[in-house]
C-alpha cells in the first residue's frame, strides 16, 4: 500500500511512500526495545539538554517545517508557524521540570525506608491524527521520553512528510539509540503492533470510533492505554456576557485549523434575550475571515485537510439544514475546488439534527437557543462528548461555578477559549477518552508508579 502527500487546496499528490513491510517494523520494534534500555539510564541532566536542543531545532526548521503542514494538510502558514513555536515551548517546559516531576516521593511508614519511584514502560506506540501533525506528537512524546520510555509513532495516512520530519528532528538534536521512530504504516497493521509483547503501552489521538477500536485491542492485551478522543465543545453565551468579546473568541475557535480541532467550539449555546444579536455579530466575523491559499500569509482559512472531510461536513450541513436548522451563511462548498469549505453559519439548531449530536469538524458556527441558563447547561451537557467547554459571562464568579460545577468536559474555561497549556493537563471525560497528557499529570500517564519499602 502506498501513504500519499497530497495537497488539499490543489488536489497535486506531492509524494507517495511506500508503507513498511513487516521485516521493516519488526526490526524498528526491536530497536525500540534496545533503545529503551539504554535511554532509561541516561541521567535526567543529558535528557534535559536534548529536550533543550530539540526546540532549538525546531525553532531553526520552522519556515520549512510549517510549509510541510500547510502544502500536507492546508494548515495556513501563520498557524503552522504557532504550533511549532508550541512544540518548542513545551520541550522546554519540560525540560524545566524534568527533575521535579521524575523525583521520588518519601512517604513516611514504620519502614525504614518508603517511597514512590516512577520508572519508564518501554517502547510506546502512539497512533496520531494529522490536524494538529506536529503539536500531538509532541504533546504525547516529549513527557513519555523524558521519563525514560521509547516511543513509536504510527501518524495519520496523510501526513507522512511531517512524520518523518519529526523523526528527523530527533535525530538532528542528538537523541541517541532511536528513541522516538515514525513507522510509515496504514491502520491495517496496528492492531498486530498493539498485540506485540514488544510494546508496552498505547496512546491513541483521534475520532472516537477509531479509539474505540484502539482501546479494545489494547483492552484484550491488557496495555495502558490513554484516549484524546473526539469532541463537540458548547460555548455557552449568557444574556450577561460581553457580546463581543464572546463573538470574537467564539469565532475565532470556530475557525483556527479550518475548524478542525477537537476543542474547537462546536457548539455555541446563547441565551434567547440576546441570541439574535449574538448570531449577527458571528455573522459578521464569519464574513471577514480570509479563505484561500493556507501558503500565503495572509490567509485566515485553508482548504479541510482531505477532499473526503470536505464531503462528511457536506453531508452533517445538509442534513441539519433538510431537518430544519437556518443556513444562515455559506455551505456552498460547490462553489469552491478540492477540500475548500467556506465558513458557514448554522441557526435554530435542534435536537435531532447532525450539527445538534455529532462533531462536525470544519468552520461551521453552531447556534442554539436556550430559553435560560439552566436549560443552556442541560444542552452543553447534552451530548456524548466531553472534551471541553465555555461559559461567557460579566459574572465570573458564576462562570467560574458553572465551570467546575455544571460542565461535563475535562477543559473548561470562562470568558475564553479552551485551547492546551504544556502546564495544565488536558484531556476528556465520557466519550472524549481517558487519561490526560501535558503538566505532570501527561507525564504521569506512562510511569510504572513503582512503591519501593526498604524495612
Ligand atoms: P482518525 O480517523 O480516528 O485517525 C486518527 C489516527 O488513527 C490515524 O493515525 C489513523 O490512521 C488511525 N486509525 C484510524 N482508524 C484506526 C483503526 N481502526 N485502528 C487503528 N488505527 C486507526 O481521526 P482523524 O480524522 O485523523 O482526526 C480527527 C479526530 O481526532 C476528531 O474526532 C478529533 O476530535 C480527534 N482529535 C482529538 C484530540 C484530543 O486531544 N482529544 C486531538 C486531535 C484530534 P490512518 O490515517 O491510517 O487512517
Amino acid at each position: 500500500m502506498l501513504l500519499k502527500s497530497i495537497n488539499p487546496a490543489t488536489g497535486e499528490v506531492i509524494r507517495e511512500y511506500d508503507e513498511w513491510q513487516w521485516s521493516e517494523i519488526d526490526a524498528a520494534m526491536d530497536e525500540a526495545v534496545a533503545s529503551f534500555h539504554q535511554w532509561r539510564k541516561v541521567p535526567i541532566s543529558r535528557r534535559k539538554d536534548l529536550l533543550e536542543a530539540l526546540a532549538a531545532k525546531v525553532i531553526e526548521q520552522i519556515e520549512g517545517l510549517a510549509l510541510n503542514m500547510a502544502l500536507e494538510m492546508g494548515k495556513p502558514i501563520k498557524e503552522a508557524k504557532a504550533e511549532l513555536e508550541k512544540c518548542a515551548w513545551l520541550c522546554r517546559y519540560y525540560a524545566e521540570h524534568a527533575e521535579t516531576f521524575l523525583e521520588q516521593v518519601h512517604v513516611p511508614t514504620e519502614a525504614t525506608s518508603s517511597y514512590i519511584s516512577f520508572q519508564p514502560l518501554g517502547p510506546v506506540l502512539a497512533i496520531m491524527p494529522w490536524n494538529f501533525p506536529f503539536w500531538q506528537v509532541f504533546r504525547f512524546s516529549i513527557p513519555a521520553i523524558l521519563a525514560g520510555n521509547s516511543v513509536l509513532l504510527k501518524h495519520a495516512s496523510n501526513v507522512p512528510a511531517c512524520a518523518i520530519a519529526i523523526d528527523r528532528l530527533f535525530s538532528d538534536a542528538g537523541f541517541p539509540y532511536k528513541v522516538f521512530q515514525t513507522l510509515l504504516i496504514s491502520r491495517r497493521k496496528v492492531d498486530r503492533l498493539i498485540a506485540d509483547r514488544r510494546i508496552q503501552a498505547v496512546t491513541f489521538t483521534g475520532s472516537t470510533p477509531a479509539g474505540r477500536m484502539v482501546g479494545e485491542q489494547a483492552g484484550k492485551s491488557l496495555k495502558k492505554t490513554v484516549m484524546e478522543l473526539g469532541g463537540s465543545d458548547p460555548y455557552i453565551i449568557l444574556a450577561d456576557a460581553d457580546l463581543e468579546k464572546a463573538a470574537d473568541a467564539c469565532v475565532q475557535a470556530r475557525i483556527l485549523n479550518a475548524g478542525q480541532s477537537c476543542i474547537s467550539a462546536k457548539r455555541f449555546v446563547v441565551e434567547e434575550p440576546t441570541y439574535d444579536q449574538f448570531l449577527d455579530m458571528v455573522v459578521a466575523r464569519m464574513k471577514k475571515v480570509v479563505m484561500g491559499d493556507p501558503t500565503d500569509s495572509g490567509t485566515d482559512l485553508g482548504p479541510l485537510a482531505r477532499n473526503n472531510l470536505r464531503l462528511d461536513l457536506e453531508m452533517q450541513v445538509n442534513n441539519s439544514v433538510e431537518k430544519g436548522a437556518e443556513l444562515v451563511l455559506g455551505g456552498n462548498a460547490e462553489d469552491y475546488p478540492n477540500a475548500f469549505y467556506p465558513p458557514t453559519v448554522l441557526s435554530n439548531v435542534k435536537p435531532g439534527m447532525p450539527a445538534y449530536h455529532d462533531e462536525l469538524f470544519g468552520p461551521v458556527a453552531v447556534l442554539i437557543k436556550a430559553a435560560n441558563q439552566e436549560e443552556a447547561i442541560c444542552i452543553a451537557n447534552d451530548t456524548t462528548f466531553g472534551l471541553g467547554a465555555a461559559v461567557f459571562t460579566s459574572d465570573v464568579e458564576k462562570g467560574r461555578y458553572i465551570a467546575e460545577f455544571e460542565l461535563d468536559a475535562g477543559c473548561c474555561f470562562v470568558n475564553d477559549f479552551v485551547r492546551s497549556d504544556p502546564r495544565l493537563p488536558f484531556g476528556g471525560v465520557k466519550e472524549s477518552g481517558h487519561g490526560r497528557e501535558l503538566s505532570v499529570y501527561g507525564l504521569r500517564e506512562f510511569v510504572n508508579i513503582k512503591t519501593v519499602v526498604v524495612k
